[in-house]
């Protein structure tokens, strides 16, 4: 078993559509950044990447190529899931928590845990979203942008010779 931690901040900026978790919210700012700006998906990649060691979003994604520039983050959570399953592992389990003054996530966890159950390939009961305020704190508070937290667990089948399988095995 492997854990992994992923984070992503960005700022709101309107005129953009506001994607989170691949899902479009409408009737608020969006997240500027050169793809979508979804920091659901960016902090869950971190997360998954970062389970597998296997560097990070800036490194297998730059935002210095053409290719990413506005592209749909669920398309690169899939690119991801490929690399660690390419490795022989699949996710487990995924905790995420959105931290925002607004919009309320609660009416979209339903839609947004849909999705990102099928992009890992695992059932929709294996995904938690939520969604908290930062009590009015900080930039975060002042509703200049939002912050994800992900975590996930991963499990890794076949090359029972590797140190992890035998440790994991007990064998
Ligand atoms: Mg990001």
């Amino acid at each position: 078993m492997r854990v992994g931690i992923g984070y992503d901040s960005h700022r709101f900026e309107s005129g953009r559509p506001l994607v989170l978790g691949g899902v479009r919210i409408p009737e608020h700012a969006g997240l500027k950044g050169h793809s979508d700006g979804d920091a659901v998906a960016h902090a869950l990649i971190d997360a998954l990447l970062g389970a597998a060691a296997l560097g990070s979003i800036g490194h297998h994604f730059p935002d210095t190529d053409s290719r990413w520039e506005g592209a749909d983050s669920m398309r690169l959570l899939s690119a991801a899931v490929r690399l660690i399953e390419e490795r022989d592992y699949q996710v487990i389990n995924a905790d995420i928590t959105i931290i925002t003054e607004s919009p309320r996530i609660a009416p979209w966890v339903e839609h947004m845990a849909e999705g990102i159950a099928e992009h890992l390939h695992i059932a929709r009961s294996c995904i938690s979203i939520k969604g908290k305020t930062n009590e009015g704190l900080g930039w975060i508070g002042r509703g200049e942008g939002l912050a994800v937290m992900a975590v996930t667990l991963l499990d890794q089948f076949g090359d029972m010779d590797t140190p992890h399988a035998s440790i994991r095995t007990g064998g």
